[in-house]
């Protein structure tokens, strides 16, 4: 396997939207847990266009030399993951870490990552070692990382928890991806070739409430699945077909009750009814599968991912004929 370049300097990027009540701790903690690094450090934080003090938190943070600490203001709210996405467009570190605002993940954990990601890995995830959840959501998250190791061929435990390290090479292939709704944690294993979590402490939000209203967070469920996925389109041919086919049976066992008991049993034809219906509902939801999976082709063109990713290339591929031998 290739040798990993070494981590000579290391980015945090954090998003930031409306968070005054934890910006002056968030600062102090990741500053002091990067200055712990023994690479050189650079802390971005990405404001999503908030209506409160953040700003001027962030540029007072950003004004001080020894913080190294860079303010990228977006003139509005885009959201989360694209907020995210511009501070990996002026990261320039060899290993990129996100982090959440809140505090909910803590910065501490920031050189435990780091030491991780030197033993060779493209990705280093989390997964919140303390998270107390219903059975529902468990085994609904479950079911996505089912989802997300078929898709991309890594396993993911946790998906929401947004402390994570990815390699340069991996930020790159990511910010070569065109697509304006993404979901960053399951874009990058994509790109990976080497995953692994750690288990880190997790902490209720202590300042404010959380920045995802309902819309939001049903807005960014969609984004994980077509991010990862066509498969929900395909499902509308399966699911036709089986609609048809139950059609199909029961039209048969009508015909067989029709002879064996009689026209009376029919109810007058009302059951053939259901039975012709459930088969043209089945064909109408078959036909739309098949536009599904034109839609899907025409969507992964659309958004037009890298199709693969060259992470190096060795040797010249010629030879070069010494000439001053050639004269002695
Ligand atoms: N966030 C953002 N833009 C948004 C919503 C959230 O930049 O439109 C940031 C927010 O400031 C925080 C992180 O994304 O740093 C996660 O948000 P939150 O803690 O509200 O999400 P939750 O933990 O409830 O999933
Ligand atoms: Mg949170």
């Amino acid at each position: 396997m290739a040798q990993f370049e070494v981590i000579k300097k290391v980015s945090v990027v954090i998003p930031v939207y409306n968070e005054e009540q934890s910006l002056p701790a968030l600062l102090s903690r990741t500053i002091a847990s990067c200055r712990l690094l023994t690479q050189s450090y650079e802390i971005i934080l990405v404001d999503d266009g908030s209506s409160d003090r953040s700003i001027e938190l962030l540029t007072e943070a950003a004004e001080v030399p020894e913080n190294c600490v860079i303010a990228v203001l977006l003139n509005r709210n885009y959201g989360q993951h694209s907020a995210i996405m511009a501070g990996f467009n002026h990261a320039s570190g060899d290993l990129v870490i996100t982090l959440d605002a809140d505090l909910q993940n803590p910065p501490e954990e920031i050189p435990r990552l780091v030491l991780k990601a030197e033993e060779g890995y493209d990705v280093v995830g989390t997964v919140r070692a303390n998270r107390r959840d219903s059975w529902f959501r468990k085994s609904a998250s479950k079911m996505i990382n089912m989802m997300i190791q078929r898709a991309t061929g890594k396993s993911m435990g946790d998906y929401g928890c947004m402390l994570r390290a990815y390699r340069r090479h991996i930020i790159e292939a990511m910010l070569h991806c065109h697509e304006r709704s993404t979901f960053i944690p399951i874009l990058a294993n994509t790109f990976a070739r080497k995953t692994v979590e750690i288990p880190v402490q997790h902490a209720e939000r202590e300042f404010g409430d959380s920045k995802y209203s309902l819309m939001k967070l049903i807005n960014l469920m969609y984004d994980l699945i077509t991010c990862l996925t066509t498969t929900p389109l395909r499902l509308l041919s399966v699911v036709g077909s089986i609609v048809a086919l139950c059609g199909f049976v029961l039209a048969l066992a009508l015909i067989l009750m029709r002879v064996i008991f009689g026209p009376v049993w029919a109810a007058d034809g009302v059951f053939t009814l259901f039975a012709l219906l459930f088969m043209f509902i089945g064909a109408q939801f078959v036909g739309m599968g098949l536009l599904g999976e034109y839609i899907g082709r025409i969507y992964n063109d659309v958004r037009a991912r890298p199709r693969y990713f060259v992470q190096k290339v060795i040797g010249t591929g010629s030879v070069d004929v010494d000439t001053d031998q050639e004269n002695k």
